[in-house]
């Protein structure tokens, strides 16, 4: 029997009450479990499943399936459960956009239903540092394949291509682009209205998250979706070319911000109390830790 696409996605729809949105400076610290989520259409045979952590993405077309992200145990658990309601096929493709815990503790549950595992060749060493530190080595799952700049593989009719585009959030975040669905997952390197984490520890440079953003739009079309990898609550972790942009215009805020204060000799206990970065006072969220990572790189030696 082939399904439409229509079809296919109407027999998808799982909803299971409210869920609650986790993230911070230690996103796999426990959270209170997930009660509602549901895979959600975007555009072609691409849509997305929120459920808690980072957004998951995924393709769900009659000749290939590819999962981005996998969220923590409990949320994977429920995105598989939905897409093997969509579709009995094997998963082609599981993808990694970086190593955070809210992105690839849910590695382990689709690791069985997938036959290749790919993110950043940074990724691998940047998540066992973190599996180590929280004592959760056994529950990991790594990338089986990794790549240095480009990788790129067709699933079914759509082609999906991953880029690395240098140190931002990490340094091993892919940005990754279904072609002729026209959507991109930019995972953490797209935060919508919040205030991002900049992991220095795993290699972060906001300095190049801002050539980032604007290569990104540059590299696609105009009317392109973007996949955030976490919003403000009540907003869409769907966005566009302009809120890239504004991103990018956040980050140069900051450093500007920062960059006055250190030269008006203000130590970083003082440039952060301050309630946003001026100009993004509508950002969620405790700015501290931003501005203390802007703070860093701005003063590190060499
Ligand atoms: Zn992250």
């Amino acid at each position: 029997m082939k399904l439409s696409r229509r079809e296919l996605f109407a027999t998808s729809s799982v909803a299971l009450g409210t869920f609650s949105y986790a993230f911070g400076q230690t996103p796999a610290a426990p959270a209170p479990p997930p009660t509602e989520t549901s895979f959600d259409p975007l555009r072609g045979s691409v849509g997305i499943f929120t459920g808690r952590g980072g957004t998951i993405g995924m393709l769900v077309a009659p000749d290939g399936l590819a999962v981005v992200d996998t969220q923590f145990a409990d949320t994977a658990k429920i995105a598989l459960g939905s897409l093997k309601q969509m579709s009995a096929r094997q998963i082609n493709l599981l993808i990694n956009t970086h190593h955070h815990g809210d992105h690839t503790s849910g590695n382990a549950v689709f690791r069985p239903a997938v036959t290749k595992h790919v993110a950043h060749r940074n990724v691998p060493a940047l998540q066992k540092t973190q599996a180590t530190a929280a004592k959760s080595e056994a529950q990991q799952a790594y990338a089986d394949t990794t790549y240095d700049t480009t990788w790129s593989e067709k699933v079914g009719a759509e082609t999906i291509s991953l880029k690395y585009y240098g140190p931002a959030h990490t340094s091993g975040d892919s940005v990754v682009t279904f072609q002729n669905a026209n959507i991109v997952h930019m995972g953490d390197l797209m935060f919508y209205q919040r205030h991002p984490r900049v992991d220095r520890p795993s290699g972060a440079s906001i300095k190049n998250w801002i050539v980032l953003l604007e290569a990104v739009t540059k590299d696609h079309p105009a009317d392109t979706i973007y996949i955030a990898g976490h919003a403000k609550v009540n907003l869409p972790v769907t966005v566009t070319r302009a809120d890239l942009l504004k991103f990018r215009d956040y980050f140069s805020g900051l450093l500007a911000y920062v960059q006055k204060g250190i030269a008006s000799g203000r130590s970083s206990a003082e440039i952060v109390k301050v309630a946003s970065v001026p100009g993004f006072a509508d950002y969620e969220g405790n700015p501290e830790g931003t501005i203390q990572a802007a703070y860093e790189e701005l003063t590190a030696k060499g």
